[in-house]
């Protein structure tokens, strides 16, 4: 084997390597636009975006890829459409109904434990026997101011701590 052939087969071997490498290349490229192209679609209705973002891979591959990961907005529709469902159930909550923080049952405005776990929701007010919220300071119909927590517990909490409506979610 003289010095001209073994030139010829190295060049034959690094063109073969060359091949594959490039259509190694080729085929992550196109996944990646078809992977932004997906990834948009979940994330923004905005044509003008999905074409912007699109474009930005294809043109600028990889860097466009890494560029589009940064800039995406973070969360999807479903996930924002999932946040809207809770927060309007949340809204409702407060204005038609409570739920136990303890247990999560639902629980009626005006029940002053929870009849699933017995935890307190509410308190009587001392005076006028009105329920109370349990962060109230003074009773809205009395005015007889809520004495302070420590004297509470021992007049009127039967075992079940006292849990501020306030916690019920976030
Ligand atoms: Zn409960
Ligand atoms: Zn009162």
């Amino acid at each position: 084997m003289n010095l001209e052939e073994i030139i010829a087969t190295v060049e034959r071997v690094l063109r073969v390597g060359l091949t594959v490498i490039t259509a190694y290349l080729v085929a992550l490229w196109i996944a990646s636009i078809w992977w932004t192209f997906r990834d948009i679609r979940s994330r923004s209705t905005d044509l003008f975006l999905q074409v912007a973002a699109t474009l930005l891979v294809t043109i600028f591959s990889f860097a466009g890829l890494l560029i589009y990961v940064i800039l995406r907005p973070t969360k999807t529709l479903s996930q924002l459409y999932e946040e809207s469902l809770e927060e309007e159930a949340f809204l409702q909550g407060i204005q038609v109904q409570s739920a136990c923080p303890v247990c999560k049952q639902r629980a009626e405005p005006d029940f002053i434990f929870c009849p699933w776990c017995q935890t307190r929701l509410k308190r009587i007010c001392g005076r006028c026997e009105q329920p109370m919220m349990l962060r109230w300071k003074a009773c809205p119909f009395c005015g007889q101011a809520v004495p302070s927590p420590a004297a509470m517990v021992d007049s009127s909490m039967t075992g079940a701590g006292e849990l501020p409506l306030t916690g019920i979610r976030r």
